[in-house]
């Protein structure tokens, strides 16, 4: 299976498992909406329910005197109640119709039951074929066309505390079970809907999140390839060298050295290519610990100009340093570390200036950080070749910096150990002009040399 194939797979795993997991949340989450919506209509149901039965009951019973039987005084406090054995009125003005007012609405309905269950009285809609039972207290019943009603009935006593029989109060279901149902069709149709769109959004966030994967993954990819190339190249000298001596029948002594002289010079550009790459892998790794040393950095520079000179004088460059103050300005890290860091500046800046030319390497405060600036007036960079100049193995002048035996890593170290010690580089150039790179870090201590 090749990368590309591991990466599209691992994307649509991710995408089904956030999908997956997306999925049951929603639909569990609009289970739980359903449940609770039927739960809290329905105790609103019970509630209203309740206090109309409550309410008739109470104006009802003060007016009963036989069990079983309606007397006017109780038609006069419930007006439109009609006894089944008596034609009843439509419309009744009274004082008291707003107490009633809710029952007198469509799907509600009132009824007065004796003790076997006989309708002796009705108030509002009356549906038929309703069971007359009025010993349970909460029933949820149908009529005759299968019609839902909730209804609810409650002890009545005459006026000298007998039983009397029941007052029923009930509402249709109707309403309730319409809005339940289309609360159900949302959700079935929409959860498949809303479940498309969360597929396809885990399928854009799985390639935002593979992204940074990818492309560290292909940056490994590259700086191994360019690693392999870089080591092939002094591997290969070697081998040409040591084939062309062994072809020499007679060898002499100077030969022989000048040949191991050669297989030298290679050896050690690959050991040193070795160590930059480890230096660099550690450093990724975060396992390379920099020391926590205080380090002048006004010695530093005094020693890496002095190391130095002699590179200078080779190329008829004049090297010199400015520091501000003789107060030293030191910096927490590790010494080792820092000098590498100087040391892949000035040596660059020395490379890339033409004879005659100047490099001057400078230190200055800003508030609490320490700037290094190493300048000089040679070839320049251009600003597109700026922004890539710190990434590994990247070289502006291919052939130059070969020749000089950079493999492109200087400025990536010099910048890494930057990193390390909370600090950073930035560079400032014109082309045929010169450049300036500055490297900030913070201080500790600024204390007399
Ligand atoms: P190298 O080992 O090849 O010098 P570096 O990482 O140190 O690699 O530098 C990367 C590239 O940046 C160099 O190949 C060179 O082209 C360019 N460069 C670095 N320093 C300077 C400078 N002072 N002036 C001009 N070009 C520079």
């Amino acid at each position: 299976m090749n990368r590309n194939q591991i990466f599209s797979q691992t994307r649509w795993r991710l995408a089904i498992w956030y999908a997956g997991v997306m999925g049951i949340i929603l639909s569990l989450s609009g289970v739980a909406i359903y449940y609770i919506m039927s739960q809290v209509h329905g105790f609103g149901l019970h509630q209203e329910l309740e206090s109309i039965a409550g309410t008739l009951h109470d104006s009802l019973e003060p007016n009963l005197q036989q069990p079983g039987r309606v007397e006017p005084e109780a038609v006069k406090a419930l007006p439109g109640l009609c006894v089944v054995s008596k034609a009843c009125d439509e419309q009744v003005d009274s004082p008291n119709r707003h107490v009633l007012g809710v029952v007198q609405r469509e799907g509600y309905y009132v009824r007065l039951l004796d003790f076997s269950g006989q309708i002796v009285a009705t108030l509002g809609y009356s549906p038929a074929g309703l069971t007359t039972n009025g010993q349970t207290r909460w029933q949820t019943v149908n009529d005759q066309s299968g019609n839902r009603y909730h209804q609810i009935s409650l002890p009545l006593h005459t006026s000298r505390h007998r039983p009397w029989g029941y007052v029923q109060v009930g509402r249709s279901l109707k309403e309730f079970d319409t809005h339940l149902s289309s609360t159900r069709w949302v959700l079935l149709l929409g959860l498949p809907g809303i479940f498309l769109l969360i597929t396809l959004a885990s399928w854009w966030l799985a390639g935002l999140a593979m992204r940074p994967v990818y492309q560290s993954y292909q940056q490994m990819q590259q700086f191994t390839a360019d690693a392999a190339h870089e080591l092939r190249t002094p591997l290969a000298a070697i081998r040409a060298t040591v084939q062309a001596v062994l072809r020499i029948p007679n060898i002499s002594e100077s030969e022989s050295r000048n040949t191991l002289q050669t297989i030298e010079r290679q050896n050690s550009r690959s050991s040193q290519l070795v160590q930059d790459l480890l230096l660099l892998s550690r450093m990724d790794a975060q396992v390379l610990v920099t020391k926590q040393q205080s380090c002048c950095l006004n010695d530093l520079i005094s020693d890496v100009v002095e190391e130095f000179a002699a590179l200078a004088l080779d190329h008829n460059v004049l090297l010199t340093q400015h520091i501000q103050s003789n107060k030293c300005l030191s910096v927490s890290g590790d010494e080792e570390q820092l000098y590498r860091l100087l040391t892949n500046l000035v040596t660059n800046a020395i490379q890339y200036t033409p004879p005659n030319g100047q490099v001057t390497v400078r230190l200055d405060q800003d508030e609490q950080r320490a700037l290094i600036h190493v300048q000089d007036d040679g070839i320049g960079i251009t600003a597109a070749d700026q922004s890539r100049i710190f990434d590994r193995f990247y070289r502006v002048h291919y052939d130059r910096s070969r020749q000089t035996g950079g493999a492109g890593l200087g400025l990536a170290i010099a910048q890494a150990i930057a990193q390390a010690h909370q600090g950073n580089i930035q560079v400032q150039s014109s082309l045929d002009k010169g450049s300036r790179f500055t490297v900030r870090l913070p201080l500790i201590t600024t204390q007399a040399s």
